[in-house]
């Protein structure tokens, strides 16, 4: 096979990075928006040993999964990968990404419960970090197009709130009247990197957080009161500091500008503190499904212990703190802790302690201390747990374990650990929390092998 060949193949497959799957020659050839069904011709445009990759050159066929896309900016943006396919085929991909990770990557077998979508697949997103560029001279926010930092300017994105571009004009607007330099990546010089905006999903507090190289609130004490004034939901303005040349979002230092340094969500019934710096589903309404799985696979009595490592805010583990006896979380970010105390406490929960430490530290003392849990939540990033983490979690010796994770490869990865050290997978559901991309959430419940 050669670049450049054209080559007619049918599509059978999607693999997990978006990119359908046809043979020609006994090679696989990735091809991106593309849909199972399809037969098309396809321009080869990368030759490797095993496998290449095309980009669609001629439909010939369509699939019947396809539709049009209803977003300008697909699929040169790279947030989305499934805008040219139905939701209904996306949940069946996506239910695969789960099956398959778990059955080849980590050899599991255990009952696979039908995916649960969301109802809505539009504007679920609860926070946008819109990166500013520059064009023609003038700053400009947008996204950034697949697999690159260029930005595509335009911010009305399908899955975000309206009123989060309407914010970001206005934003960008002012920086041109008052001169306001965007950060230019390659140089390090500019002013304005990012513009982070969050709302919480049941009580609409908006908060938006300017990411700049250095700090200068007087530049934006105008904006402040041209923005809080105009939308009321606005409850915080911050600035935080990031002078790296870095692709890490937020700096370490977060100062206010206007209003609260946090904004306040309900989340499963509990009020819900939010530092910018915290990790916070985006997906709220989908969250709170995810959060009900996994605490009916937990299935408390009442006298538990429960561990809930990753915690975050706290939200997983208090939306099933009067489920259980005690509530330990833990969790890296001091400004999360800090708010997961303070959830506990506005929420008026008093069975819960959290700690802040990284995971396979705080697993070796409480292991020390003689913790005995009985049922410990893991909601590792991506990257999945550490075999510290790992290990101290099979001397803690829990009756139950529940995996929340948003990248089935290492969660079935993870999972195949414990089930060489005497855990059994019962179940595992595959939710979407997010609708027209790649990923998706998985719930896992093992359990202590009864001897
Ligand atoms: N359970 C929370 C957060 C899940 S995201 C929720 O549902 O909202 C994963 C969390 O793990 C993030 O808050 C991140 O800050 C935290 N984290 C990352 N590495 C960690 C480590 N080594 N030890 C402890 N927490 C860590």
């Amino acid at each position: 096979m050669d670049k450049n060949q054209i080559v007619t193949l049918e599509i059978t497959d999607i693999t997990s990075e978006g990119n359908g799957v046809g043979r020609s020659d006994g090679m696989a050839v990735f091809i991106p928006e593309t849909a199972v069904g399809d037969i098309i011709e396809a321009r080869i445009v990368k030759v490797l040993k095993n496998y290449a990759y095309g980009k669609v050159e001629k439909i010939v066929k369509p699939s019947e999964d396809r539709i049009i896309s209803d977003c300008k900016y697909f699929p040169q943006c790279g947030g989305c990968s499934f805008r040219h396919i139905n939701y209904k085929s996306e949940l069946k991909i996506k239910e695969k990404f789960v099956y398959d990770a778990f059955t080849r990557i980590g050899g599991i077998n255990a009952e696979f419960l039908p995916i649960l979508g969301c109802d809505c697949p539009d504007k679920y997103r609860n926070k946008a970090q819109y990166p500013v560029g520059t064009d023609n001279n003038r700053p400009v926010c947008g996204f950034y197009a697949k697999r690159s930092h260029r930005i595509i300017a335009g911010n009305k994105c399908r899955l975000l709130p309206s009123i989060f571009s309407y914010i970001a004009e206005e934003i960008i607007e002012y920086a041109v009247k008052n001169r306001i330099k965007s950060y230019d990546e390659n140089t390090g010089k500019g002013l304005l990197r990012h513009i982070f905006i969050r709302q919480g999903y049941h009580s609409k507090e908006i908060m938006i957080c300017l990411v700049v190289t250095k700090a200068s609130a007087v530049r934006f004490s105008e904006l402040c009161k041209i923005l809080s004034e105009k939308y009321h939901d606005i409850k915080s303005i911050v600035m935080n500091i990031n002078p790296d040349n870095t692709n890490v979002i937020l700096g370490k230092k977060t100062v206010a500008l206007w209003g609260k340094n946090k904004i306040q969500d309900i989340m499963c019934g509990n009020n819900i503190n939010i530092a910018p710096e915290a990790f916070y589903q985006v997906n709220t309404l989908q969250a709170e499904k995810l959060y009900a799985i996994a605490s009916n696979f937990a299935d408390f009595k009442g006298n538990e212990t429960l561990l809930d490592f990753y915690c975050g805010a706290g939200t997983i583990g208090l939306s099933m703190a009067s489920r259980v006896r005690k509530l330990i979380g833990v969790e890296i970010i001091p400004q999360a802790v800090e708010n997961a105390n303070e959830n506990a406490y506005i929420s008026n929960i008093h069975n819960a302690e959290f700690i802040c430490s990284d995971a396979g530290k705080a697993a070796k003392k409480l292991v020390d201390s003689g913790i005995k849990p009985d049922v410990i939540i893991l909601d590792p990033p991506r990257k999945g747990c550490d075999n510290v983490t790992l290990n101290a979690v099979l001397q803690m010796n829990p009756q139950k374990i529940v995996m929340i994770s948003c990248n089935p490869a290492t969660a079935a990865r993870d999972c195949s650990f414990f089930v060489q050290n005497e855990y059994n997978v019962e179940k595992v559901q595959a939710v979407d929390l997010f609708p027209r991309t790649t990923h998706v959430e998985c719930v896992v419940l093992l359990s202590k092998v009864q001897k």
